[in-house]
């Protein structure tokens, strides 16, 4: 596995890590817990130790299937987790983070993330109560997810002793909506870039009609790998940006594993840029 620092806080992070929207059921609990946590547990293996996960995700029980899975490897496992936007008023934030510790049965979170940003809770509030947590120990890291640039500044902005540390948003070789601003902005200022749905919710395995598709295939053909494979190591070669693509299935684990630990030429990188242009 290859690493990136988080942000600027000197804190090296894998740059393929595990989602966990669906991990413990979609919108409520449900009983798939051993093949999850077994899912997991080999991402983990494979190396993937970072996990995000949230508390609205199964009504915070994918937070008790991490749990699950992580165990006694505490120590050597990223542990990045969000509040929700409804929750981001100062004491809201505490609560949540305390309930996010106790189902995730850890004393510390290593990422704390706003799930997504809320107009009607000013931001410097919710930072405030942020900051207090890394003061206690209690989060290492403050993150955001689904900011745009102006909304990351203001975050910054807010923050009196610490740096936010990323920003997690939705980016794949199919949507590249972030590349006109977020990406040089995080670029810039490092702030880590989480791409979430990275493989465009399955869809890129499945590939498509036109050129763009072809020429995905004869780069995957080229380099003996899958189409799942090039998308995430494409991903992964843009400097500020990390992939967290979720997969419940053990094949689908060890294949998103094997796109880190290679790299493609650059021509087939700008071939990949410029056919999904
Ligand atoms: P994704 O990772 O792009 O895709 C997940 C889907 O792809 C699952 O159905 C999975 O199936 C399938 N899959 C996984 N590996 C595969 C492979 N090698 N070949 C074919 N299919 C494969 O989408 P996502 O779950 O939306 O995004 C990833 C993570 O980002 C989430 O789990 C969550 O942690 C985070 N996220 C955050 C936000 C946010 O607002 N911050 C929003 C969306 C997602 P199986 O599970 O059956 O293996």
């Amino acid at each position: 596995m290859e690493f990136k620092e988080l942000g600027k806080s000197g804190r090296k992070i894998p740059v393929l890590g595990l989602g966990t929207w669906g991990i413990g059921g979609f919108s409520t609990r449900h009983l798939g817990n051993d093949d999850d946590v077994r899912a997991l547990r080999l991402g983990l293996d494979l190396e993937m130790r970072f996990i995000d996960t949230a508390e609205v995700y199964a009504s915070g029980h994918s937070e008790e299937v991490v749990a699950k899975a992580v165990k006694s490897q505490r120590e050597s496992v990223f542990i990045a987790t969000k509040v929700s936007p409804e929750n981001l008023h100062y004491d809201d934030v505490i609560k949540s983070c305390e309930a996010s510790l106790k189902r995730l049965e850890t004393s510390f979170i290593d990422l704390y993330q706003v799930h997504w940003p809320n107009r009607s809770i000013p931001v410097a509030e919710t930072m405030k109560a942020m900051e207090r947590l890394v003061a206690e120990g209690k989060i290492r890291h403050i993150g955001v997810s689904n900011f745009s640039v102006q909304q990351i500044r203001e975050a910054q902005e807010a923050l009196s002793k610490s740096t936010l540390a990323s920003n997690q948003v939705e980016y794949s070789l199919v949507d590249r909506s972030i590349e006109e601003d977020l990406l040089p902005h995080a670029e810039k200022e490092h702030i880590t870039v989480i791409a979430y749905s990275p493989i465009a919710r399955g869809q890129i395995s499945k590939g498509g009609r036109g050129e763009r598709w072809q020429v995905l295939d004869e780069i995957a053909s080229k380099y003996s790998k899958t189409k799942t494979q090039v998308a995430l190591n494409w991903l992964i070669t843009k400097k500020p940006v990390i992939a967290i693509p979720k997969a419940a299935s053990l094949n689908h684990v060890r294949e998103n594993a094997g796109a880190a630990g290679w790299q493609m030429g650059e021509v087939d990188h700008e071939a990949l840029n410029q056919a999904f242009k």
